[in-house]
């Protein structure tokens, strides 16, 4: 055999072997401990599958969206990749994502009716509505925004905690937080608050709670100048204008809310599943309960967030991406992987017990099983074309936050705007 026959013989085994052998490549985002427990399922899949090799591109969360976009353009997009529910619509719209309807009941091993299916439903698209129709990703995980407590600052205070299931009223709140806020050194500057709620991720819920909303129920109209918007607007903003029991803007800069939970001067904040790793070292006892509500009788709400995972309509092997997706979203083994390391939260029902039985704190872990079933909503923006017309709404907000202007002049000449931007999406959508 001479050099060049060798040559063509290698090449020739080389590609048939390429050509039998099925590719796939995952394009997401991740943290490094995350990316471990990624590579450790793509062997378990690869060991299942012979003749399948699963390549995983991960890059930064900042760059994802500008990454896939790329790729799309370039006409090589990933075979899987994640999608957020902010993107259903203009996917599917642009024919990028393979429906999986056909798919989720006929893979062996994956569960998929054990899947939440309000998880699910933030996946469903009908070409006009999102939520109903066609399944076009599946959930990869679930972020319920919770609310929490320093249940030491209160114990120290004398202070009852907070019921771990019904939400205290906006009175009940603003009492326990004017008790809590406090200048402890006596130079002049409180150094201890009730709160600090960031407005583009913790208004949205005192609006919801006093039984608000952005959008009306066809998703058209925009409702700010509802006097119960206004109310819990007016309501949220005077937390630190006018009772000071939140920091202002300059004690904001001068130390990030996050900064004065963690170390302790916060009476409530937040914590979304994602922040528990962060959590577990915090230096006081902390706990879950449900957002404030307006009165009582009213519904306490806040947002599910979720991404999932979708199929590239461009994917040379359709059945077997599906297969990869509900094997990442729907398995068992996979989600116990994924859940015990307190990274996220179950998307499969049967695994919550195992969830809220977890010795570590908070204790109330049940509040995020409660938002999942119950209280979480999705983002307003979510259900329209863009979300312009809903960022509009932040655009001139701090002389409102400063306690400059009042909710009610404000809100009234803000709306015309967002009106405007919204019908202009709704156009878009159309064309
Ligand atoms: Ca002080």
């Amino acid at each position: 055999m001479n050099k060049f026959f060798i040559t063509f013989m290698f090449s020739f085994l080389f590609s048939s072997r390429f050509l039998s052998a099925q590719e796939l490549t995952w394009m997401n985002y991740a943290n490094p401990q995350e990316r471990e427990v990624f590579y450790e399922l793509i062997s378990d899949f690869e060991e299942s599958h012979p003749g399948v090799k699963i390549k995983l591109l991960s890059v930064d969360q900042g760059q994802f969206g500008a990454k896939i976009n790329a790729a799309f353009a370039a006409n090589e997009p990933p075979d899987i990749f994640y999608v957020g529910p902010e993107n259903v619509r203009f996917y599917v719209d642009k024919k990028r994502l393979l429906n999986l309807t056909p798919y989720v009941n006929n893979v062996k091993g994956a569960d998929f009716n054990d899947l939440y299916p309000n998880a699910v439903n933030k996946y469903r698209y009908d070409g006009t509505t999102l939520g109903k129709g066609d399944i076009w990703a599946l959930p990869k995980d679930l972020g319920p925004f919770a609310f929490a407590y320093n249940k030491t600052m209160l114990q120290k205070a004398g202070i009852r905690p907070p019921s771990a299931t019904s939400p205290l009223t906006f009175d009940e709140f603003l009492d326990i937080c004017k008790k809590l806020t406090k200048d402890t050194n006596g130079d002049g500057k409180i150094d201890q608050f009730g709160t600090g709620l960031n407005r583009y991720f913790s208004m949205i819920q005192f609006i919801w709670g006093n039984g608000a909303d952005y959008l009306d129920e066809s998703k058209t109209k925009v409702t700010v100048s509802d006097p119960k918007f206004i109310e819990a607007v007016q309501f949220w903003c005077d937390l630190s204008a006018k009772h000071r029991v939140a920091p202002n803007a300059k004690e904001e800069q001068e130390k990030d809310p996050y900064v004065r939970w963690i170390e302790g001067t916060l009476g409530f904040f937040p914590a979304g599943p994602w922040d528990l790793m962060a959590f577990k070292t915090l230096p006081f006892e902390y706990d879950l309960i449900p957002w404030p509500i307006g009165k009582d009788g009213l519904k306490t709400a806040t947002w599910l967030g979720s991404v999932g995972y979708g199929v590239s309509s461009r994917s040379k092997h359709p059945e077997l991406a599906a297969e990869f997706a509900l094997y990442l979203s729907a398995y068992k083994a996979t989600m116990q992987k994924m859940t015990d390391l307190d990274m996220q939260i179950p998307t499969l029902q049967s695994l919550a017990t195992r969830y809220t039985n977890k010795p570590e704190r908070p204790d109330n872990r049940e509040e995020y099983i409660h938002i999942i079933k119950e209280s979480g909503r999705s983002w307003p923006e979510q259900y329209t074309y863009n979300g312009a017309w809903y960022f509009k709404f932040f655009s001139e907000f701090q002389g409102v936050f400063d306690g400059k202007e009042t909710a009610e002049s404000y809100c009234k000449r803000i709306e015309p705007k967002m009106q405007r931007l919204l019908d202009r999406a709704g156009k878009k959508q159309k064309s």
